[in-house]
């Protein structure tokens, strides 16, 4: 049998809820400053200085030694990119922001990817992808589906359009770490894994690639890039299953 999932209590959730709500309201005021001209830099400080004014902590910073509070991938950066001065955002870009929030000891962790100014129609459409198939794997996100069901309905919107899928990275438990148990893959792996419960908290992120699969690790050693250096695009929300629907805790309003 497959390890259960930790089931936060409802006092751990309300907590969660929080550190979200205060992580969407990061992306908005990213979002908000979001224009050619300005580096990856001056976002993340953005981002920081409203995390902290809100009463949270930034959850990347110092994570594994990771410097920053955003990851701000550009193009061909898939996820892990490094916030820095000399970034600057180019109209054409698209800009995957992921950002954590601590709220009272208590995680989470949503990504969206922004375009800058005037984007191809072929980049919207693969941005437009990867968030439908984070939705979709949320849909699978109830009592008694599989950890599976949600890695399928993922794999399965990617397929339709015909994109690369980022292998290496998925899917996580979230809340009192901000990597718990279990992995989840963006793509079927053959066993159902465990079955979803109540108080479950999962962070969704998929990758679609507008080329091929493949991605290696730049000399930084932490930012992700696609090896054909065609866009990647990656969303994420925080979630908790429920005696119903799913709910998206980090839903911007
Ligand atoms: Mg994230
Ligand atoms: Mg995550």
């Amino acid at each position: 049998m497959p390890e259960r999932i930790d089931r936060k209590s409802r006092h751990e959730i309300g907590l969660i809820r929080t550190a979200a709500k205060i992580n969407a309201e990061a992306h908005q005021a990213v979002q908000a400053a979001i224009k050619p001209g300005i580096s990856t830099l001056e976002l993340d400080e953005i981002a920081e200085s409203y995390i902290r004014k809100a009463g949270g902590v930034p959850a990347f910073k110092g994570l594994y030694g990771f410097p920053k509070t955003l990851c701000m991938s550009v193009n061909e950066e898939v996820v892990h990119g490094i916030p820095n001065a000399e970034k600057i955002l180019l109209d054409g870009d698209v800009v995957s922001v992921d950002c954590g929030t601590i709220y009272k000891g208590l995680y989470s962790d949503s990504a969206v990817t922004w375009p800058v100014g005037t984007v191809k129609p072929e980049v919207l459409k693969l941005l437009a992808a990867t968030e439908e198939g984070l939705l979709a794997g949320i849909a699978q996100m109830r009592p008694g589906n599989y950890l599976d069901d949600i890695s399928g309905a993922i794999e399965d919107v990617c397929k339709k359009y015909g994109y690369g899928l980022v292998r290496n990275y998925g899917g996580h438990g979230v809340g009192k770490k901000p990597h718990e148990a279990p992995f989840i893959h963006n793509f079927r792996t053959g066993e159902q894994g465990p079955k979803l419960e109540e108080g479950n908290v999962l962070a969704i992120e998929p990758m679609f690639n507008l080329g091929e699969d493949d991605v290696y690790t730049a000399a930084d050693e932490w930012t992700v890039l696609t090896k054909d250096h065609l866009p990647s695009a990656h969303f994420e929300h925080t979630v908790v299953v429920t005696k119903g629907e799913p709910e998206i805790l980090t839903l911007l309003q």
